[in-house]
């Protein structure tokens, strides 16, 4: 019996160029690269850089760099959401003429008073969804969610289920600022770039389920997901700009992607941490077990600091 061949597996690494790499940043880059490596499958970098204002000028060349130097080789040309907006645009533009979206008025103030909180901060209470009042104009532009309740199983966290409705609402594409949101962003960026499975931290997890609702609205292809645990520090906040994370260093390389495949659940022989980076790559290719990635949402590590100490 014929069947159709599978798609070739194309995985990716989609940092914002909000700051310099860190040890939570590079547990993704590891896990969303060897899961696609492992499978002879394909890894592209793509620089998540619309939010222009919480860019900072040099970061995406830096993360590059750095990605190079701990090893990491790419497929393609990385592409920059900045230089893709008319794709943006488009997409919402369909979805307008599909009846899917409507403008708001309301001011994030005017939201967290409704006080209805979701998983994600405040749930949109649909002030605006049937039309602006008199005398207000639009700022944002939403997307109807409807009564959608989104369900998938994700390769490492499991079975996921999220009704969009009381737990998120009806939820921005376009900002007041004028800038695309990221959920929009990224649901058109995967389908474009053919992602067949997207491995990423469990910071996002949440997100999933409305870029879900966003593919099926589409007409796109729905990639499957795992999301790793996010890294946290001692004190359980996610490794960020905001929280002072440090930069991971390209001296310490080896002994980084060796944490951050301990991280990972994987058990590379301990004299690796001292080798060079060849050979620590060359076991994880052979070695990468997603199955042995913890299905935990986030694990605290000082792995986190550029030294030796341990994890966990
Ligand atoms: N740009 C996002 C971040 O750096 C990742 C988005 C994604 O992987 O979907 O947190």
């Amino acid at each position: 019996m014929n069947s159709p061949p599978e798609k070739k597996y194309r995985g990716r690494f989609a940092p914002s160029p909000t700051g310099p790499l860190h040890f939570g940043s590079l547990v993704a880059a590891v896990g969303s690269y060897l899961q696609a490596k492992s499978q002879g499958g394909e890894w592209l970098v793509r620089m998540e850089d619309i939010d222009a204002p919480r860019n900072v000028p040099g970061a995406a060349d830096e993360i590059l760099r750095t990605l190079q130097a701990f090893g990491f080789a790419w497929d393609g040309a990385v592409i920059y959401q900045s230089q893709r907006a008319g794709l943006y645009r488009a997409t919402l533009d369909q979805l307008a003429a599909q009846g899917a979206t409507f403008a708001c008025a309301c001011s994030r103030k005017e939201i967290a008073d409704s006080s209805l909180f979701g998983i994600d901060g405040p749930v949109y209470p649909g002030t605006c969804r049937a039309g602006l009042a008199a005398g207000r104009s639009g700022r944002a532009i939403r997307l109807r969610v409807g009564s959608a309740v989104i369900e998938f199983t994700d390769l490492i966290q499991g079975s996921i289920r999220q009704n969009l409705a009381t737990e998120i609402g009806d939820f921005v594409l376009c900002r007041a600022d004028g800038i695309i949101a990221y959920q929009l962003a990224v649901a058109v960026d995967d389908a474009d770039q053919g992602i067949t499975q997207i491995i990423r931290g469990a910071d996002l997890l949440a997100s999933t389920p409305r870029q879900i609702f966003l593919q099926q609205l589409l007409g796109f292809a729905w990639p499957r997901y795992g999301h790793l645990p996010i890294v946290t520090n001692p004190a359980g906040e996610k490794l960020s700009k905001q929280t002072l994370a440090q930069a991971i260093e390209v001296k310490n390389a080896t002994n980084l992607l060796f944490n951050a495949l301990c991280f990972l659940g994987q058990n590379p022989p301990a004299e690796l941490r001292r080798s060079s980076q060849k050979p620590l790559w060359d076991w994880a290719f052979r070695h990468w077990s997603g199955a042995n990635v913890p299905s935990v949402a986030a694990l605290q590590t000082d792995g986190a600091r550029n030294s030796t100490s341990k994890l966990l």
